[in-house]
Formats: structure tokens, C-alpha cells, sequence
């Protein structure tokens, strides 16, 4: 039987050293075999339960097993808006409830996904989803992250006029400011806005909403507005010492990367060549700072997280066919650079200049679920240590959408936890991270999509 392929990226020597994509293309002989994996289960988890685009995967497999390429992107296309993305950073929540990995490994979901997406791309099966007819109503759209362009994309075809406003300077969102290059190339965004202008959507870039325009004015002059401006306030770490220079969010790390692509960095804000860095958090922006900060020679990395280290195998307190709990280890981590955890930072140190020396870190122990969940944690007394630090990244997580700008202009409630919530009966809608919290590139297109659904209910005037 075939086994899921375990080496499917760029050998590291090369891949540490550009900021190419680090994925290698799969042969159709690979792929084949993955998809040879796919036993067409009775009830299909991977597309009902794990994916929450419902791509009907068992069918895209079997279409692209047998090298019927364009039936595989009509499937998958008929529910993803973006697959070329999706299938490059998607965590596969569909692999975590694929049949296959009760027993032994889940099908390569993901890799099939970009294979069929490509050779839609390279074959002309990918169009600009051009309307049939227009219907002279208007609808704008307010950020162009994954969430806002699924949205735009949606409207457009249902004969909508859709413009995007966009305060940077080209859409994408996390995808290109975010997220960087070696995982998502800004090329393969660029193609898709290409399709999306052709389609007929008009993008405002340079434009914040809430500065350049006013949200209310935007809500006058048309007959929908969606909210899609992810979460910007990212979470801080206010211990004493914060102050210091050296000490900086991880987006303000990522995004000066993504600006230059592959270029230096030593003109940046934020560059980690030579420099001693410490990433506090452990999650994706965490492991995206770690992999850059390779790239740009940093002379040694480490990222602490307080939270325990997660068992290497699906923990029992999330059963198949739950998204499991367990040790991930990027492609960064496989690069280089340390990883501990069980550590809570107590204070910054800093020299005479105020530039940041290192944190004062102290060991935690945790106290686990009987099913292995961490509940809570005390500290242990006298294990203090010094971690030395040149440059330290806050990749912490997000606390959403500030109350005041562009949510008050439309009149919109934030919650406690800095989520929007829309008002629909005035045709204002919200998707993506600022109606859920920071989540997933998935997420936001699945939400983009189902916000669209109910827009056009609202521009048709159908009950909501
Ligand atoms: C470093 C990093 C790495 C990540 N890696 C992954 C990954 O590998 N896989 C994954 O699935 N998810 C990943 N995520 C999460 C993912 O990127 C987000 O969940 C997703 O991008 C959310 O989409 P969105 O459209 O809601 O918001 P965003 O992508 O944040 O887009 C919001 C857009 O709104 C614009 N905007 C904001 N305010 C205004 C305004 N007032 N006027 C005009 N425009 C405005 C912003 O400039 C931005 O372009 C990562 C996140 C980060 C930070």
C-alpha cells in the first residue's frame, strides 16, 4: 500500500537560503498513489466534518487520481474560491478527520489540492468569473484579506458592482503582508487579483476607511457594505522593560520582509541579521518569524512558549475526527532554531543604550486534564534564567477590532473580545477574522463566502 510522502519539501541547504516557496512539486506518479490512499469513505469526515469550505474531497481525489484534471477543479472550484492559497497554507483540517489517519497516515489532501489547481491554471481551465448581467447595485467592500476578496469575488458574479477598499498599497491582506513568501508567493496573489480586475471588481488601494473615506460615507453611497478588516491589534506582552528598543510585534517583522521580497533587510525597521533572536509564541506568525529570521542570518534563534509541548502523537482530548492536539513542526522549525516551552517571561533586560539584552524567563508546570488538556500552571520556584536577546518578536496572537474608526462609523458593536458584529438589517455585514477572531486563511474565505449568500439575499430582497 502506499505510504503519505514524508519529504515534500526544497532540501534545506537551498531552501534556507531564498525565499522561494519551500514545497517541492509532487510527481503525478506521487500523486497518484495519495490519491490510490483516498478510500471514498461511506461518510466522508474530510469533506463534511474537517473542511469548512465542504470541498468534496473524495471526489476531487478520485477525479484527479485518474488524471481527469478538469473535472477535479470544476469539483473543487463549484466550492473554493481560492484554492491556489489554500492549498499552499491550510493547516488540512480535512487531514485531521481523513479515514485513513484512524489507523495509519491521512491522504496528502492538501498537496492533491495544489496539484489540481495548478494544472487548472497551466491548462486555461481557470476564467474570470465574469457576470452574466449586471444589477446596477452597488456594494463596498472594506479590506482585501482573504475574507473581503471571497466576498468581492461572490458579489461580482452574482452581477453586483463590487469595489474593494484597501489601506495598503496591493490586496492580500495576511497573505501578502503576513504570511511570507517561501510559504505563499505574492505572484500567486497577483494572478488571482489579475482574474478578479478582469471580472470587473474595482480595487481602492492606498485607501483606510476610517481616514481617506469615512465608513458612513461608504454605507450612503451604496447599497451593501462588508466589514472584512481582520484583526489588527496584535497582543502585547506588558511586562517591565517593554520599552526597550529590540522589542517589536511580529508583524512589524514579517510585513518589512514581505515589502522587499528576498531583498536584504538591513534598511528595514526590524532585521534579524546577526542578531540573537527570541519569537514569544508558538504558533504560525511564531514559526513564520522563525523561518525568517534564517533567511536574514540571524546568528541564533530560539521561540519560547508558555504553554506545554503538545504530544507527538494526537493528544485523547481531541479524538479522531477532531483537529487533532499535537506537536507541529513547520518546515521553518526543520530549518534551524530552537524551540522550548513550559517558559513565562517575567521582565526585559536592557543595556545602557535601552536596547534589549535578553528576558528573564521562569519555568512553569502545568496541570493537565486526565485527558492530557493543560488547565493551569504554577511557577517553580528559583528556576529564573536569563535568555541572551539582540531582537525579541511578539507573535502572541490578536485581540481583534478596536472599538472606535471604521466599527463606529458603521455603527457597529464590538464584543469584549474585539469581535464585530454586523447589522444586516441596515445591508452592513461582517467576515473573516474581525467577525470570529484570528483564525484561519480557510475560515475567512468560507465566511466571506456564506457572508456574500446573505448579502445577496439582502441586496435581492429576500428575508435574511
Ligand atoms: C504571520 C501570520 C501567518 C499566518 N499563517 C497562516 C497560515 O499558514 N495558514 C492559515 O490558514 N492562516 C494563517 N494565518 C491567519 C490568516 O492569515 C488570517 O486568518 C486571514 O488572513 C484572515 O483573513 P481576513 O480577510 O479576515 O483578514 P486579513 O487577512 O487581516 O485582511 C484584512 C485586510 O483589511 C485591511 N484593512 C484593515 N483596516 C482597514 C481599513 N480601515 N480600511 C481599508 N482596509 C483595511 C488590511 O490592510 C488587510 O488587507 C496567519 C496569520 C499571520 C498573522
Amino acid at each position: 500500500m502506499n505510504q503519505r510522502i514524508q519529504e515534500i519539501y526544497r532540501p534545506v541547504e537551498l531552501r534556507r537560503r531564498d525565499f522561494d516557496e519551500v514545497e517541492r512539486t509532487l510527481s503525478f506518479d506521487e500523486l497518484k498513489g495519495q490519491a490510490e490512499r483516498c478510500m471514498n469513505c461511506g461518510i466522508p469526515f474530510c469533506h463534511g466534518t474537517g473542511c469548512p469550505l465542504g470541498n468534496v474531497i473524495p471526489e476531487i481525489n478520485a477525479a484527479a487520481g485518474a488524471g481527469n484534471w478538469e473535472k477535479a477543479w470544476d469539483i473543487l472550484s463549484s466550492t473554493s474560491s481560492f484554492p491556489e492559497f489554500t492549498s499552499r497554507i491550510c493547516p488540512a483540517l480535512c487531514e485531521g478527520s481523513c479515514t485513513d489517519g484512524i489507523n495509519s497516515e491521512p491522504v496528502m489532501i492538501r498537496q492533491l489540492e495544489k496539484a489540481v489547481t495548478e494544472t487548472a491554471f497551466r491548462s486555461g481551465f481557470v476564467k474570470p468569473l465574469i457576470p452574466a448581467k449586471r444589477t446596477g447595485r452597488r456594494v463596498a467592500v472594506i479590506g482585501a484579506g482573504p475574507a473581503g476578496l471571497a466576498v468581492a469575488a461572490a458579489l461580482n458574479l452574482a452581477g453586483h458592482e463590487v469595489t474593494v477598499f484597501e489601506k495598503n498599497a496591493s490586496p492580500g491582506g495576511l497573505l501578502r503582508y503576513g504570511i511570507p513568501d517561501f510559504k505563499l508567493a505574492k505572484k500567486i496573489i497577483d494572478r488571482r487579483i489579475n482574474l478578479m480586475r478582469e471580472a470587473g471588481i474595482r480595487f481602492e488601494l492606498n485607501t483606510e476607511v476610517g481616514r481617506d473615506v469615512s465608513g458612513d460615507y461608504l454605507a450612503r453611497r451604496n447599497d451593501a457594505v462588508v466589514l472584512a478588516i481582520g484583526t489588527p491589534m496584535a497582543r502585547d506582552l506588558k511586562i517591565p522593560g517593554r520599552e526597550a528598543a529590540g522589542i517589536h510585534f511580529a508583524l512589524e517583522f514579517l510585513q518589512g520582509q514581505n515589502r522587499v521580497i528576498g531583498r536584504e533587510c538591513a534598511d528595514l525597521p526590524v532585521c534579524a541579521t546577526g542578531k540573537r533572536v527570541v519569537v514569544i509564541g508558538g504558533g504560525d506568525t511564531g514559526s513564520d518569524c522563525v523561518g525568517t529570521s534564517i533567511r536574514q542570518g540571524a546568528e541564533s534563534i530560539l521561540q519560547i512558549e508558555i504553554m506545554p509541548k503538545p504530544p507527538v502523537n494526537r493528544s485523547p482530548s481531541t479524538p479522531w475526527p477532531q483537529w487533532p492536539y499535537m506537536l507541529r513542526t513547520s518546515s521553518s522549525h526543520k530549518e534551524g532554531g530552537e524551540r522550548r516551552w513550559n517558559l513565562a517571561s517575567k521582565r526585559f533586560l536592557s543595556d545602557d543604550e535601552g536596547h534589549v539584552t535578553g528576558i528573564e524567563a521562569v519555568t512553569v508546570e502545568w496541570e493537565l486534564s486526565p485527558l492530557g488538556k493543560p488547565l493551569r500552571f504554577h511557577e517553580v520556584a528559583g528556576s529564573e534564567e536569563i535568555i541572551p536577546a539582540d531582537l525579541v518578536l511578539l507573535a502572541m496572537g490578536f485581540i481583534g477590532v478596536p472599538a472606535d474608526g471604521v466599527a463606529a462609523e458603521l455603527g457597529l458593536k464590538v464584543d469584549e473580545r474585539g469581535r464585530v458584529q454586523a447589522a444586516p438589517e441596515r445591508g452592513i455585514f461582517c467576515a473573516g477574522d474581525c467577525a470570529s477572531g484570528a483564525s484561519l486563511v480557510v475560515r475567512a474565505i468560507a465566511a466571506g463566502r456564506s457572508v456574500a449568500q446573505e448579502a445577496e439575499r439582502y441586496l435581492s430582497g429576500g428575508a435574511l
